[in-house]
């Protein structure tokens, strides 16, 4: 999942709090990072019956009823429009191309502003119409080939616009105190222009500039950077991919082919030999590539070292968060905050140790599940009546604008999987029009959960859109996993609350509890190794197989403690991982998910106004730099209370858990 500062693409993937949805833990191994896509469909006009026995991935999309389908003609009347629509956006690049050079003059800066965010939400409206077109016809190449059309327009777009940074980086404080001053109009574009110019002094001279575009300097771009994926992380990408996996044996004893798909299945078998020889097989054969893969991620990290230097920052932790105008005081907190919360995750280990009976708990045996599944069902009918229960802390304004979006007449979401649909859950906005929502939906509780993240992220942009102009209602990265998250925590709450049975509950607790070591100690245990390797880098320390093993392994054994065994290859680990690639991205997972959960509580305990105040970030988009409009939340992230609160509550549901495990026992 990743989003952009720009509001360019407007796609949010579902990290999801459990386990379905695009998993923004670090599970899944590379395959190119997700480009910012856009998909989506059209109505076809179909009839029969909705789905009687459950959903089910392998009928035709014309089986489902259109009830259930995204309506996109809000977006574009039709596949025949584009065409002209596509001629329309070239039109105003040209028109844009013609300001080169003038934007010393306000009026005219104004004019190229309007101009090209105008442009900019034409061009969005293409890329997402094509995206959700083709999302439900992946095999069409028809709508594949228009949506390539359309990203391409959206490059063409940024390439042509990029004089308009280098010209506004140009002007001196006093020339654009006065363009203010005559250019009443261009108050709008403040924040904008504000934006660029925050990190003036680190832009270089023409000759310098020169070199590290053709360098590929990332730190400028105007889209998010995971998608943009340097030579270090396509050689990674290529590496693995051609790296000879081996074979196991799988519950049946048939040998099966292990591949970096499978692997989290069989990772997670309930059977032991199984996920053993799939981890310890894995782990072992990485190491025979390690230093290929250490040769990589090094480059990868001397580079981001090397730019941030470039610019004059003494280090790539500081230049890569002053992108997104982040304090790293952020990133510094969260790991001493979680460091000096490691108990908790100690006191898990020792729980699931003994509830799985083993002698040593391993790596292999962390995500099995630890008490039965239960099944639990929810129709997308059903979800319509419990995800505005669940969510009734937000207030009455908020459930309104909730279920007009589940309300299949208003075509907001395309609900269920079907042959040729792509696999997954997201939300895209398009401004002036309305969220979209596209879902997987199979019936299943993770299903529930995922529709309460995406519409998390649905009604944030309904209410950035509602009450920001087009230049500010986009939020950035930083924030853009609050809403969601929070919105899985109250429906987790809400289950929690009405479950029908001990073991209905003890599941929900323990998915509760598995999210919360998934994505804040794991994320934040990579965000420790990334920092870690970084200023090794930075001090002239060589980046070897061996220093990374030694890294990542002293922090598994840190993190976990005294009732983990650490095998002679967990070091390793880091040789598969996408995310150290990603420029510092990954706190990002831990610290949404802490902002998440500190203000679920305020919001359900604060009264009106905890409430109004959450509300005010929501519907602030990029108005604010991302930390003031979280801090006017109630959220401060440079102090440890909201990643304490989340290590509070990893202890509390563990203390449950355990409450219900004894009086298991007893029966
Ligand atoms: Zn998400």
């Amino acid at each position: 999942m990743r989003i952009h500062s720009l509001a360019a693409l407007s796609l949010l993937c579902s990290l999801a709090f459990t386990p379905a949805g695009c998993a923004p833990t670090t599970n899944t191994p590379p395959a190119a990072p997700a480009v910012a896509s856009a998909p989506a469909p059209t109505a076809t006009v179909d009839q029969p019956p909705p789905p009687s026995d459950g959903p089910d991935g392998n009928i035709d999309r014309a089986q489902i009823p259109d009830k259930y389908k995204w309506k996109l003609d809000p977006i574009l009347s039709g596949d025949e429009a584009f065409s002209a629509a596509l001629d329309d956006v070239a039109e105003g690049r040209k028109k844009l191309a013609t300001y080169r050079g003038k934007l010393s003059k306000p009026a005219d800066l104004y004019a190229c502003l309007a101009l090209y965010f105008d442009t900019r939400l034409k061009t969005n409206k293409l890329t997402i119409y094509t995206n959700l077109r083709f999302d439900s016809h992946q095999k069409d190449t028809r709508l594949q080939a228009m949506n390539e059309r359309a990203l391409k327009a959206m490059n063409d777009l940024m390439a042509t616009a990029s004089f308009i940074r280098q010209e506004i980086l140009g002007l001196d404080d006093r020339s654009v105190a006065r363009a203010y001053k005559t250019e009443k109009q261009l108050e709008k574009y403040k924040p904008y222009i504000d934006n660029l110019r925050r990190r003036r002094s680190h832009v270089l001279a023409p000759d310098g500039e020169k070199v590290l575009t053709l360098a590929e300097d990332n730190l400028w771009a105007e889209i998010d950077l995971n998608e943009i994926p340097s030579d270090h992380e396509k050689t990674f990408g290529a590496l693995l991919s051609d790296i000879p996996l081996p074979k196991i044996n799988d519950e049946q004893g048939k040998e099966v082919q292990l591949s970096f798909a499978s692997y989290g299945k069989y990772r997670g078998s309930s059977e032991r030999r199984v996920r053993r020889d799939t981890v310890e097989s894995l782990f072992e054969t990485l190491k025979q590539f390690q230093h290929g893969l250490a040769g990589t991620l090094s480059g990868q990290v001397r580079y981001n070292v090397f730019l941030a230097r470039s610019r004059g920052y003494d280090t790539a932790l500081d230049a890569y968060l002053d992108k997104d105008d982040i304090d790293p005081a952020v990133y510094k907190n969260l790991i001493s905050t979680i460091n000096a919360n490691l108990a908790p995750l100690h006191r898990y280990m020792r729980l699931r140790k003994q509830v799985m009976g083993v002698d040593e708990l391993h790596i292999y045996d962390l995500y099995t599940p630890m008490v039965d599944s239960v099944k639990m069902e929810f129709t997308y009918e059903q979800a319509q009546d419990v995800l505005p229960k669940a969510l009734a802390p937000l207030g009455d304004d908020y459930l309104r604008v909730l279920r007009e979006g589940l309300d299949t007449n208003n075509g907001w979401c395309d609900v269920y999987p079907h042959k040729d649909k792509d696999s997954g859950a997201f939300s895209a906005s398009v401004y002036g029009v309305h969220p979209y929502v596209k879902m997987n939906y199979f019936n299943e509780v993770d299903d529930l959960s995922t529709l309460a993240h995406e519409y998390g992220h649905a009604l944030h942009s309904h209410l950035s859109m509602k009450h920001q102009p087009y230049v500010t209602a986009g939020y950035a990265p930083f924030n853009a996993e609050i809403a969601s998250t929070l919105n899985e925590k109250l429906l987790s709450d809400y289950l929690i609350a009405n479950a029908k049975s001990d073991a209905e509950k003890l599941y929900l607790l323990n998915e509760l509890v598995e999210t919360i070591r998934t994505t804040i100690y794991r994320q934040t245990l990579f965000s420790e190794f990334e920092l870690a390797i970084h200023t090794a880098a930075e001090k002239g320390t060589p980046l070897t197989a061996d220093f990374f093993n030694e890294t990542y392994e002293k922090l598994v054994r840190t993190y976990y403690g005294d009732d983990f065994t650490v095998g002679k290859n967990d070091g390793i680990e880091w040789a598969y991982i996408p995310h150290f690639y990603y420029k510092y991205y990954v706190f990002t997972y831990a610290t949404g998910l802490s902002s998440g959960i500190a203000l679920s509580e305020r919001v359900k305990t604060g009264g009106p106004e905890a409430r109004a105040a959450y509300l005010g970030m929501l519907q602030g988009g990029s108005s604010k730099p991302p930390l003031a409009l979280l801090r006017d939340a109630g959220v401060d992230l440079t102090k440890p209370d909201a990643i304490e609160s989340a290590a509070k509550l990893l202890d509390d549901t563990l203390a449950q858990m355990e409450v219900l495990l004894a009086k298991r026992a007893k029966k």
